[in-house]
C-alpha cells in the first residue's frame, strides 16, 4: 500500500537535491510555479509498476497532485535520482498544459491484474515521456540509458503487449540520447531475438515517430493524439486477433484501456 512521504521530508530530499545541482535547481524553480500554487502530496509505494508516477488524485479537475514513487524516501535522500524527480513533476506540469493521462477504465479496474496496470502506465510513457525528457534535456538533466532485457519465455498476450511497449520506449528515450551511446544502443536491440514482437514495435515505432504528436519544440499536438492511440489500437488488435472488445478510448482528458481482462489478457 502507499504511504504518504511527509511534505517535511520531501523538501529536505529537494531541497538537499537544489544545494548539490544547479541544473535541478534551475529546473525546479522555473517548472514549479506553472504548477500555478497546487499542492504535490508525495507517496512512497513498493509495489509500483514503474518507478514514478504522476497522477490527479481526486479526478482531473483535482486542485492538488500527486506523485507516487517506488524508491523508499531514506534510498532517495541518499542517492539523488535527479531524472526521476524532474521526469515526474513534468508530467504535472503537462497536466496543467491540459494533456490527457492514459488509464484503465474505471468500471473495470476491480478486476484487473498487475499487467494491465503495467500496459496502462506504458502506453501512457510510449506517448507522452518523450515531450517530458525533451524538455528536461533542455535544462541539461541527463536522460538515462535503460537496457532491455531480452524476452522471459512467458508468452502470454499480456506479457507479450507489455514487451512490446517497453521495447517502443526504449526507442523512444533513445532518439534523446547522444552519439556515445550508439553502440549500446545496438547491443541492446540485437538481443531482441523475438522477430514478431519487434516488427509489431518497429511498427507502431514508426507509427508515433511519422505522426505529428510532438513539434519540434516538444510539445504535444493534442489534436494528434487520438488519431495515434487509434492507430496503435488497431495495429494491436490485428496483431493479437483481439476480439472488438479491446478498446483504446480517448475522451478529452483521458485516455482510456477498455479491455475485458479475461477474455482478452
Ligand atoms: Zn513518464
Amino acid at each position: 500500500m502507499a504511504e504518504d512521504i511527509p511534505d517535511i521530508q520531501m523538501s529536505k530530499i529537494i531541497e538537499d537535491m537544489c544545494k548539490k545541482s544547479e541544473t535541478f535547481k534551475n529546473f525546479y524553480t522555473t517548472e514549479i510555479p506553472k504548477l500555478k500554487g497546487k499542492q504535490i502530496c508525495w507517496k512512497y509505494d513498493p509495489k509500483l509498476v514503474a518507478d514514478g508516477f504522476a497522477l490527479h488524485p481526486d479526478g482531473e479537475t483535482s486542485k492538488k497532485y500527486e506523485i507516487k514513487l517506488k524508491m523508499h524516501p531514506t534510498e532517495l535522500m541518499r542517492n539523488s535520482n535527479y531524472f526521476l524527480i524532474a521526469h515526474e513533476i513534468e508530467h504535472l506540469v503537462q497536466y496543467e498544459k491540459g494533456y490527457p493521462t492514459i488509464r484503465l477504465h474505471r468500471i473495470i479496474l476491480a478486476v484487473l491484474s498487475p499487467h494491465h496496470a503495467k500496459i496502462a502506465a506504458l502506453l501512457n510513457s510510449i506517448i507522452f515521456d518523450f515531450s517530458v525528457n525533451a524538455k528536461l534535456k533542455e535544462y541539461g538533466i541527463e536522460i538515462p540509458f535503460i537496457c532491455l532485457k531480452p524476452p522471459n519465455g512467458d508468452k502470454s498476450p499480456a506479457y507479450n503487449l507489455s514487451y512490446i511497449f517497453r521495447y517502443i520506449l526504449f526507442r523512444r528515450y533513445s532518439l534523446l540520447l547522444d552519439e556515445g551511446y550508439k553502440k549500446k544502443i545496438q547491443e541492446c536491440l540485437e538481443k531482441y531475438n523475438d522477430k514478431d514482437l519487434v516488427t509489431v514495435g518497429d511498427k507502431i515505432f514508426k507509427i508515433i515517430n511519422c505522426s505529428k504528436l510532438v513539434d519540434t519544440e516538444g510539445n504535444i499536438n493534442l489534436d494528434q493524439v487520438k488519431p495515434v492511440i487509434e492507430e496503435i489500437s488497431a495495429n494491436l488488435k490485428e496483431f493479437f486477433s483481439l476480439p472488438s472488445k479491446f478498446k483504446l478510448t480517448v475522451t478529452q482528458y483521458s485516455c482510456y484501456i477498455d479491455i475485458a481482462p479475461t477474455e482478452v489478457f
